[in-house]
């Protein structure tokens, strides 16, 4: 159990937009303002958002990538247990979501220091919200690997994936992996959304068959998440012992004939359908 202790410094995970400027929030727009030190990315991208958002970056951008984010982890600490406010944010979207982050963020937790965020947009969220697919449970994959073998293995765990599977795609690979999880999983639907709050921001719908087919004619351009629907639950025996009964005990038949044609029928001991007959019954208050 740890919470942060004392000191005005803190450690500010801020998302930016993924495309339309206007995306940025007052409150992200604030800190990145007065912040002491700002880490990002790309010094040059974050300098364009500054100067369309009217922020002056006075000396303060640092860069911070996979390769350094050990080292500068370090920096970060010392700066915020000086009592520095530090922003992280990164080229598009939110920090740490399949971009640099997140051990910077453990690190400063791990000393202790306040960590906070100015939430906002990314991709993942967006596409989903917008997907109509089941939003309850879902799973983000991130970039989904490049070799052949590490891409088969992961879709074969898409087998049993009840949640609908986000993920990320560059859009050279997205007609290859749409036609491979169309070989996979034919029918399940599938939503692609591109270039999202941009001027050619575009979702296409169907099954995966049909938006396979309807990729594999052109370029695609421009950024991509694919969501993709989970597989459907497998009927448990005692469902499918409950389907049977509930079609024989419809025609009039006796919940005795009904469950000994059910246990015969199904291979499933005489009990086990009697029990899912008597939940029936007491269902429908007989
Ligand atoms: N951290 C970011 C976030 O929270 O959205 C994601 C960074 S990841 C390196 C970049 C990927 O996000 C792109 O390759 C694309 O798959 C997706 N992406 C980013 N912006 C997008 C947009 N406007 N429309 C669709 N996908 C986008």
């Amino acid at each position: 159990m740890q919470e942060p202790t004392g000191g005005q410094g803190e450690f500010v995970v801020v998302a930016t937009p993924i495309g339309n400027l206007e995306d940025l929030s007052p409150r992200a727009r604030s800190v990145l303002a007065s912040a002491d030190i700002v880490y990002c990315e790309d010094t040059r991208r974050t300098r364009v958002l500054f100067s369309a958002c009217g922020i002056t970056p006075r000396g303060r951008l640092r860069s911070l990538r996979e390769h350094n984010e050990m080292a500068e982890s370090v920096e970060v600490v010392e700066r915020v247990s000086a009592g520095a406010v530090v922003a992280l944010v990164s080229d598009a979207g939110t920090p740490g979501i399949s971009d640099p982050g997140r051990r910077v963020v453990a690190a400063v937790a791990q000393a202790g220091l306040r960590v906070s965020t100015t939430p906002g947009p990314s991709a993942v969220v967006a596409a989903l919200s917008i997907s109509g697919l089941d939003t309850e449970r879902f799973v983000m994959e991130g970039f989904v690997p490049r070799r052949a073998g590490e891409r088969r293995a992961r879709f074969s765990q898409w087998t049993t994936e009840a949640r609908t599977i986000v993920f990320y795609e560059s859009p050279q690979r997205l007609v290859a992996t749409l036609g491979e999880l169309a070989d996979q999983f034919g029918e399940r639907r599938v939503v692609v959304a591109r270039e999202l709050t941009k001027f050619h921001e575009q979702v296409v719908r169907g099954s995966l068959a049909e938006v396979a087919t309807y990729w594999a004619e052109g370029d695609v351009r421009g950024e991509v998440v694919v969501v993709l629907e989970g597989a459907a639950p497998v009927a448990t025996p005692d469902e499918a012992v409950r389907d049977a009964l509930e079609r024989r005990l419809a025609t009039g038949e006796t919940v005795r004939d009904a469950v000994s044609a059910v246990a015969e029928e199904l291979r499933v001991a005489h009990r086990i359908a009697y029990d899912v007959a008597l939940r029936i019954r007491s269902e429908r208050g007989a």
